[in-house]
């Protein structure tokens, strides 16, 4: 069973892609609800405190607002973060893709990490402008916050050169053909 990287920046279009996948059939890892369910863990819950201090405590739970603001202006504390939430990330991917039967099995991240784990890495793609549009449409961000977290996510060039596979989503090809060609090519 094939093991596929569904990744891509901030509003690219990644969850759209993956819902045309599920569509299809296709097995589905959320490695972002994933890694919002595994703060609640003790184990985890125990090493951010070691690591951010008691603050990050509110009513027995990660305060996951009081972490995104720490790891947002501090890079080597986002790396501290990734490297306690992402192991058990990828050993709860594990685990679900030995219950599942299919010809291929999808993780949508908005990270591309462990590159070697997966078989191909697909990138969803589309021009900058319109992914800041589309996100302040879809949560109401301002344009500086969406420009902010696109500065901590690794650059567009980079992602692409990582790629097997590209969806553009960019409102000059349909998605969803893209998505069915992509579909033959990894169910055969
Ligand atoms: P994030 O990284 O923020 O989770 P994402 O990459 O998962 O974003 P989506 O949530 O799939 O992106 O898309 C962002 C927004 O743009 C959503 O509201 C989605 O409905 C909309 N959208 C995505 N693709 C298209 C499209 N081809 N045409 C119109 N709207 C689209």
């Amino acid at each position: 069973m094939l093991k596929v990287l569904l990744t891509g920046g901030i509003g690219s279009g990644k969850s759209t892609v993956a819902q045309i996948l599920r569509v299809l059939n296709v097995p589905v890892f959320e490695a972002d609800r994933a890694g919002r369910e595994i703060l609640s863990s003790p184990e985890v819950q125990r090493s951010i405190i070691d690591r951010f201090g008691e603050r990050m405590l509110k009513d027995g739970s990660i305060d996951r607002k009081e972490l995104a603001q720490v790891v947002f202006h501090d890079k080597g504390a986002l790396t501290d973060l990734n490297a306690i939430v992402h192991p058990m990330v990828q050993r709860e991917f594990q685990r679900w893709v030995e219950r599942q039967r299919a010809p291929y099995v999808v993780m949508e991240a908005a990270i591309l990490t462990d590159r070697a784990r997966f078989d191909h890495v697909v990138v969803v793609n589309a021009p900058e402008e319109l992914r800041i549009e589309r996100v302040h449409r879809r949560d109401g961000v301002e344009e500086a916050a969406v420009r902010a977290r696109m500065a901590n996510q690794i650059s567009e060039e980079a992602l692409l050169a990582l790629a097997d596979h590209v969806i553009r989503n960019d409102d000059t090809e349909l998605v969803i053909p893209q998505v069915l060609a992509l579909h033959e090519v990894l169910s055969a």
